[in-house]
């Protein structure tokens, strides 16, 4: 058994004009697992579209009409930052699907990872900075309905703020939401997690990592959570356009082991997606997510193999 990995083929058929940048880094992010060796294609496990119920768990019936069918009126549609298209809603809803899929993965195998996901922006009736659907939410709020969780946590370490995921469960006690991020990064307004840790800018491998070994441990042992999911965005790279905090490749390396190790060897199910990462090096980029994929296989096979 290797550790299972949630793949979505629609990202990897060829893209339509206006969506070079940023859809291009999914594809790619698949060619590499598989190019070097991080995964074979029996690891794989593919969503489908997801029920229309599953998105409105979290988002009100308007927006999911209106961005489903391209209706969203012009000043919505540039809150979110990516140009419409039927394939775009497409995949944004199929990397959701990802995201339960990967949820359940990781509670039936102890850790799995997304290719997608983490779009933490996306608030109930609106989305914002290249989130549309709230892939974490979605997934926590299917889980709990379905019974097959009781307590989430949500370990958000992307440099922006989960503002969308912090509102959405403001007041739901089964969700805890965390998130650690450069104070002075988007969204402008931040909204309240039930812990928010901000870094100053410019925060490099050995304090970053030093603080989150300050609060991930206690976190885990006060909420106990059923399943964690983990947004590993890699815009806290010091080569990041948007980030403002100066992580190399080795210190992104250290921090998967360290969430993912603090986690299962604790008995933590792991769900991981991708996050953020922007850059105009694809290939840097594309290493860089897929450092939460690497240190998932070596975990993996370290505690379930
Ligand atoms: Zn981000």
């Amino acid at each position: 058994m290797d550790l299972p990995i949630v793949f979505h083929p629609d990202y990897v058929a060829p893209l339509p004009p206006g969506h070079r940048f940023p859809m291009q880094k999914f594809r790619r992010l698949q060619e590499v697992l598989v190019a070097d060796g991080v995964a074979h294609p029996c690891q794989f496990h593919q969503p489908e579209l997801p029920p229309l119920a599953w998105l409105e768990a979290v988002h009100t019936p308007e927006y999911v009409r209106a961005y489903r069918e391209g209706t969203l009126d012009p000043r919505a549609q540039r809150r979110i930052g990516l140009p419409w298209s039927a394939a775009l809603a497409n995949r944004t809803q199929i990397a959701v699907s990802g995201s339960v899929l990967t949820a359940r993965l990781a509670l039936r195998h102890g850790l799995a990872c997304n290719t997608a996901g983490g779009t933490h922006h996306a608030f109930p009736s609106y989305g914002s900075g290249f989130c549309i659907f709230n892939d974490l939410a979605i997934a926590s709020r299917v889980l709990l309905a379905e019974g097959l969780v009781s307590r989430i946590l949500i370990v958000d370490l992307d440099v922006h703020q989960g503002d969308g995921t912090a509102v959405i469960f403001q007041d739901d006690p089964r969700v805890f939401t965390f998130s650690m991020h450069c104070e002075v990064n988007f969204p402008g307004t931040k909204q309240k997690s039930d812990l928010d840790v901000p870094l100053r800018e410019g925060m490099e491998d050995d304090e970053y990592l030093r603080t989150l070994a300050a609060y991930l441990p206690d976190l885990l042992s006060q909420v106990k959570p059923d399943l964690v999911l983990y947004d590993a965005g890699v815009d806290v790279h010091l080569g990041d356009r948007l980030g403002k905090l100066a992580l190399t490749d080795s210190g992104l390396y250290r921090r998967e082991m360290q969430v993912l190790t603090t986690c299962v060897q604790h008995g933590y199910p792991v769900a991981c997606v991708i996050g953020g990462g922007y850059c105009e090096d694809m290939e840097s980029l594309v290493y860089r997510h897929s450092l939460v994929h690497r240190a998932a296989s070596e975990v993996f096979r370290h505690y379930q193999g």
